[in-house]
């Protein structure tokens, strides 16, 4: 059986259909040998491992694992019967992260900053004037903005931000970290659960 197969990515659903965390199909499957997960395809149909294994002849997606013991196909996503809890909210404070939530994009003049080195951290009230390191007062900016606004308030250097710094919601950086175009099978998931960016 293929082991790139088994280190593919699946996502976690809780108990009502919100998507909680990202797995790989070897732990997907330990999941559903315990009972503690079901398959659930996008037209949100949801089987059991005997009833997935039954499927599985007739669902094809191209990632069919083989064992002596087991022949099924790899779940796109699974949910956790007895798992209630909500994704966790809270992320984690540092660059990338922060990167993550502004889109890569320069928060004063909006231009997507692609070459990582051209990316700077801009306190929006300054340092030297008290300004802390935390989500609502950091935000991604261009050298060439950081250059401008100098070690002055946004007010003081004319330039506005696009908008208000705060701290990222977990799930928008799932999104970030797993585009949805590559992972079609997730999106009536992510698209139920209000994960989706409007746009
Ligand atoms: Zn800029």
């Amino acid at each position: 059986m293929g082991k790139d197969i088994l280190q593919d990515k699946v996502l976690v659903l809780n108990k009502h259909y919100q998507a909680v965390q990202i797995t790989t199909v070897l732990r997907a499957i330990c999941h559903l040998v315990k009972g503690t997960a079901k398959v659930i395809t996008p037209d949100w149909t949801t089987h059991t491992l005997e009833e997935w294994i039954e499927a599985s002849r007739f669902y094809d997606n191209g990632r069919l694992i083989r064992s002596p013991s087991l022949s099924l196909v790899a779940p796109e996503a699974i949910y956790l019967v007895n798992y209630d809890r909500l994704p966790r909210l809270e992320v984690v404070f540092n660059r990338a992260n922060l990167f993550m939530r502004d889109h890569y994009t320069c928060q004063y003049c909006g231009k997507s900053v692609r070459n990582p080195k051209d990316r700077t951290i801009d306190h929006v009230i300054p340092r030297s004037r008290g300004g802390k390191t935390v989500w609502t007062n950091v935000v991604l900016c261009c050298r060439k903005c950081n250059l401008k606004k100098g070690d002055r308030t946004p007010e003081e250097a004319g330039m506005k931000l696009l908008k208000k710094p705060e701290p990222p919601r977990w799930q928008s950086l799932f999104l970030e970290k797993f585009p949805e175009e590559k992972r079609e099978a997730w999106k009536p998931f992510l698209d139920f659960a209000g994960l989706y960016p409007e746009s």
